[in-house]
């Protein structure tokens, strides 16, 4: 081998790594022959004299690119061994191809110099030391560089020629295949074909990607392997969100054979590491569009009406599709006040309300308001099916018909355009080629003219496609008129769904707002129409369930002014005299009248006459209980009278309350009952001198047990324990006083020790 002199028993020492490495898994699956030459390497590393032991081969680079960007194990385990100074030589098949990237390779050539490690491929040894071997190493490294970069030159410009005829062969989605003449044709599977049209009618029919996949729940959705084992054979699985956004934006399905849809980009991260990532560009970037290149299973103007629904239908870019719930304005209101959205809100009871989302940011005005959705609704429905009677349709239909005259006229123009510059060119093509050879400098300005007119050409068809484009697909005239004349049927129809209701709204109203208004019984609605034009409504806000029962003003005012002094049954003839109803609609009876004085606080007429009193207050007076003065009115033992609402009124005076008393005091029975209880210490067993019970200090004290038993748990009050566990506190004045001090500093304990009056059982 060249330079095999350079190899010392220095470097036969330390190991020999045999670098593999193919860029791709498809070269290790063909071209084996490579490989296989690779691991070659290890042969001629003991042919060269080291030792079978210290050989070692790193594949895990196999199937891996050497592009930027791309993690590469083995190539980093190399580095790091060949700066730890253990490997003697590199075995690689072309030592300057380890790694794509020119850096890689002269970084690691460095520290081959460094460390004294040899770089061997078949052409020979080159000792990175050595400046001679380094020039070459360099040298074929640009070589190298330059190779692969013309290479790529000439394929990318045969790809794109290729390309830009439509004749490029490129993936193609489930659905369409290459047929043997290489043409994009419908795949003959009926099976794969039913799947594709069915993804394509449930979007028609539900308008959301979500919609397609629930569509297709419990059904499986056909995939075709590109590449790799299973290449080119049909596998069935899920159909998931994201391939249905694939299918819906691959133009492939429209017959448009399409190239360049998506680009790379690099971009490099703070810590160097380069990342590659694939981005979709904009219809207008696409270098190579050819439409009706081949049998789609849509047209192109189907194709650009799904997209046109998706963006409708990406929220997250702010578009606010139509939903399922009940409130028509979803999406379309905004509040007049601030400017900002209003939300839809469904509340528990399924009555949806519009409110402002300023609300949330607390940025709201002192005029923004919360509607009832239904209010809203109503009004703007009613201005919409208005707007739909046969006449206004007719009108708008004439209307149609003048857009689409003048978009005919505008491709027309823009057809005779095309005509005009292709004659334009082809008259500049005849002149520059009948012009004498040697009258050069004519030949070189009909030259510069002729490529003006084909510029010019070029550019008029551009402007035909783009007129064609625009072209909107309008339904026929029979059909709208049709539809126009049982509209309110339909529109009121069960089976039309909340969600066919607001897309109909939105074909006609842009936008609908919730005007500032200072009424806040009435709500005022601003609509803007798509044709730019406004109406204005206003519409009653609904009265609270609870206010529109209240009972009417008038009727409480009436109770009001006379309750004091009127009987209930008075008030009821007087409020149906006078034609007041409840707020239910009901004449007046006993109980509307009760419950009007219970609602506003009017008290009842006084029914006591002078010298008389309550059974409650006699009671009081005699100190017993109010079952004895019952039981002497019953046995007739007292005097009394029904007043109003069947009350007891006693008359009374010093005789009556004389013969009570006496009553009393002759009853053993009624006696103690009557008598007002003196306050008793319970018994305490014996305690020595000087000692309470907590119940007796309470008693003295007049404040509750709690408080005697807080003292001595925190140490205030000091006490033992006695027989039966029970607390025996020292007493005498000097610690009583102290307790009342104690009572009397302390907000909290003045009112619960106040209870010095033991409470009466009623
Ligand atoms: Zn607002």
């Amino acid at each position: 081998m060249n330079g095999e002199h350079k190899i010392t028993s220095s470097h036969r020492e330390r190991a020999a790594i045999c670098y593999l490495r193919q860029s791709s898994m498809a070269q290790v699956r063909q071209h084996t022959e490579s490989t296989r030459s690779q691991y070659g390497l290890a042969d001629t590393a003991a042919a060269l004299g080291w030792p079978s032991t210290s050989i070692e081969v790193i594949d895990t680079d196999l199937g891996i690119s050497g592009k930027w960007g791309v993690a590469r194990e083995g190539f980093t385990e190399l580095v790091t061994r060949v700066c730890t100074g253990e490997v003697g030589a590199i075995f690689g098949i072309e030592i300057t191809r380890l790694a794509r990237s020119n850096a890689d390779v002269a970084r690691l050539a460095e520290f081959a110099r460094i460390t004294g490690t040899l770089l061997i491929d078949p052409d020979g040894v080159y000792d990175p030391a050595d400046v001679n071997d380094r020039v070459i190493l360099g040298f074929k490294g640009t070589m190298g560089e330059m190779e692969l970069h013309v290479m790529a030159q000439r394929l990318q410009a045969n790809k794109r020629a290729a390309a830009a005829r439509g004749e490029l062969r490129t993936p193609l989605p489930v659905g369409l295949v290459h047929d043997d003449a290489g043409d994009i044709v419908i795949d003959p599977d009926a099976g794969v074909q039913a799947a594709i049209r069915d993804v394509f009618a449930a979007f028609t029919a539900c308008g959301s990607a979500y919609g397609v996949v629930a569509a297709f729940a419990g059904r499986r959705f056909p995939l075709r392997a590109y590449g790799g084992a299973w290449a080119g054979q049909l596998r069935w699985g899920k159909l998931t969100h994201a391939r249905v956004l694939g299918i819906l934006k691959n133009p492939g399905y429209a017959g448009a054979y399409v190239f360049g849809r998506y680009t790379s980009r690099r971009t490099v991260d703070p810590g160097g590491t380069v990342h590659t990532s694939i981005t979709e560009r904009p219809r207008a970037g696409w270098p190579v569009l050819i439409k009706d290149h081949h049998e789609g299973y849509i047209t192109w103007a189907d194709y650009l009406a799904n997209e046109a629904r998706l963006v409708a239908n990406h929220t997250a870019a702010g578009a606010r599709p139509p939903r399922e719930g009940t409130a028509l304005c979803q999406g379309i209101i905004i509040c007049g006040s601030c400017g900002k959205p209003m939300m839809t809100n469904y509340h528990t009871d399924q009555r949806p309300s519009y409110e402002c989302s300023s609300r949330r940011d607390r940025l709201t005005t002192p005029s923004c308001r919360t509607v009832v959705a239904a209010c809203v609704d109503d009004a703007v429905a009613g201005a919409l099916l208005d707007a739909l009677t046969p006449e206004q349709v007719a009108l708008a239909l004439a209307a149609a018909d003048e857009v689409t005259g003048q978009h005919q006229r505008v491709s027309r123009a823009a057809e005779l355009a095309v005509e005009r510059a292709r004659y334009e060119a082809d008259r500049a093509e005849r002149a520059f080629c009948q012009v004498e050879p040697e009258n050069r400098l004519v030949a070189r300005s009909l030259e510069a003219r002729w490529e003006a007119r084909l510029a010019a050409l070029a550019e008029a068809e551009q402007a035909l496609e783009a007129a064609q484009d625009t072209l909107p697909p309008l339904p026929s005239r029979d059909d709208l008129e049709k539809l126009a004349a049982d509209l309110p049927a339909l529109w009121n129809a069960p089976s039309t769904s909340a969600r066919d209701r607001k897309r109909l709204l939105r074909t006609l109203i842009a936008d609908v707002t919730v005007l500032p208004e200072p009424d806040q019984a009435k709500v005022r609605i601003g609509i803007r129409w798509h044709t730019g034009a406004t109406d204005e409504l206003t519409a009653d806000r609904p009265v609270h369930p609870g206010t529109a029962r209240r009972s009417p003003a008038p009727a409480v005012d009436l109770v009001r002014r006379l309750g004091s002094t009127t009987s209930n049954d008075e008030l009821v003839t007087r409020l149906n005299a006078a034609g007041h109803r409840t707020g239910h609609g009901r004449p007046f009876d006993i109980d509307a009248v009760q419950w009007i004085r219970h609602a506003y606080k009017i008290p009842v007429p006084d029914p006591y006459g002078p010298g008389e009193i309550s059974v409650a207050e006699a009671a009081r007076r005699l100190g017993c209980s109010t079952g004895v003065i019952y039981h002497w009115i019953h046995t007739g033992q007292l005097t009394a009278r029904r007043g109003s609402a069947g009350r007891f009124c006693i008359p009374w005076d010093a005789q009556a309350e004389a013969g009570c008393r006496t009553r009393i005091a002759q009853s053993a029975h009624l006696g103690r009952a009557a008598r007002p209880r003196t306050l008793r210490a319970p018994a305490f067993p014996a305690a020595d001198g000087g000692e309470v019970s907590v119940t007796q200090a309470a008693c003295q004290l007049g404040c509750s047990t709690g408080v005697i038993y807080y003292w001595i748990e925190t140490g205030q009050l000091s006490a033992r324990r006695g027989a039966g566990n029970r607390l025996h506190i020292p007493w005498n004045d000097q610690i009583q006083a102290q307790c009342r001090s104690r009572i009397g500093q302390s907000g909290h304990l003045n009112p619960a020790a106040r209870r010095t009056k033991p409470r009466r059982r009623r």
